[in-house]
């Protein structure tokens, strides 16, 4: 799929192009667009605050967007994402049958889900895989159907366990700030959510078989929410998400396409806000890839 030749021009805001100036962007970055962003007068946005947290968050988040190798999230693999509020629990190999079994349990309750509230029904009585032990609150996701983009994350964190919501730390702030550049939001076209439903323990990152066992949930998401694109946030996403073990900077500065219900869905990817927090010169590289998925606007 290729982007549309006759994107429509940039027109934005005090507060978008306060925005830009925050995130560093002076030029558009559309294909032959030489315009610089104008600067303007307006108090800059708060810069994204950092805190203890945030700094291990961000150095695992790191450890996950630079590792070029295949999503291997073998049982085991507990690289964290940053620090357990609760006494973690070791994530126990799980055999091939066992995973498939989960899988068939999540399937046909999310099958089952004639909407997106009785899915959220149906994940917070879930307990299919060692994720359900620790959680607070299942993380469906947040936003309108039928979105212009629908922004897919690898897991809840801390903060999202404690109130049911996706993308509330730092990471999510930084988020909707580059979402408003290109005129979206949470609250307006966007819906917001995670591979798995929820909070990996330690903030690590999902093993291979927890994403097996909640992807009908995801899957089901999909066909209920009907969103006109994807944002795939990170190597892990992207690479689950399109079957795939290319690196992440081999899928980003292209248009995917992924089937769901007969329906192709086109998809771009791009780094995780939470590595662009200790990362501010892959900003522009992120901002590039708003600019492709801004080509997309129905
Ligand atoms: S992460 Fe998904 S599959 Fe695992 S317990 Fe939570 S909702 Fe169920």
């Amino acid at each position: 799929m290729t982007p549309s030749p006759d994107p429509k021009p940039l027109q934005y805001s005090a507060l978008q192009l306060a925005w830009l100036h925050e995130l560093g962007i002076d030029k558009p970055w559309l294909p032959g667009d030489t315009r610089a962003v104008p600067r303007v007068d307006t108090p800059a946005v708060p810069s994204v605050a950092q805190n203890a947290e945030a700094a291990v968050v961000i150095k695992n988040e790191v450890q996950s967007q630079t590792t070029a190798a295949a999503p291997t999230i073998s049982p085991g693999r507990a690289a964290t994402r940053g620090a357990a509020s609760k006494p973690q629990q070791a994530a126990a190999p799980m055999s091939a049958a066992s995973v498939a079994a989960m899988t068939a349990l999540t399937a046909a309750a999310a099958a089952a889900a004639p909407d997106l509230g009785a899915l959220a029904h149906a994940a917070a009585a879930c307990q299919a895989c060692g994720l359900c032990r620790q959680r607070d609150q299942v993380v469906m996701g947040q936003g309108v159907t039928q979105p212009a983009i629908l922004v897919i994350g690898d897991g809840p964190g801390e903060q999202d366990d404690r109130k049911g919501l996706p993308f509330m730390a730092e990471s999510g702030a930084l988020l909707d700030q580059m979402l408003a550049t290109i005129g979206s939001a949470r609250t307006r076209d966007v819906y917001l959510t995670n591979l798995v439903k929820c909070r990996p323990p330690g903030n690590r990152l999902a093993l291979r078989e927890e994403i097996a066992a909640c992807q009908s949930y995801l899957v089901r998401q999909l066909e209920l929410l009907r969103p006109f694109s994807i944002l795939a946030l990170g190597r892990v996403v992207a690479q689950t998400l399109l079957n795939t073990d290319e690196p992440l900077q081999d899928l980003r500065g292209r248009i995917h396409e992924i089937d769901i219900a007969g329906q192709k869905i086109p998809l771009v990817v791009s780094y995780h806000s939470g590595y662009l927090l200790n990362h501010p010169a892959d900003k522009a590289a992120a901002w590039q890839d708003l600019q492709l998925l801004r080509t997309l606007r129905r």
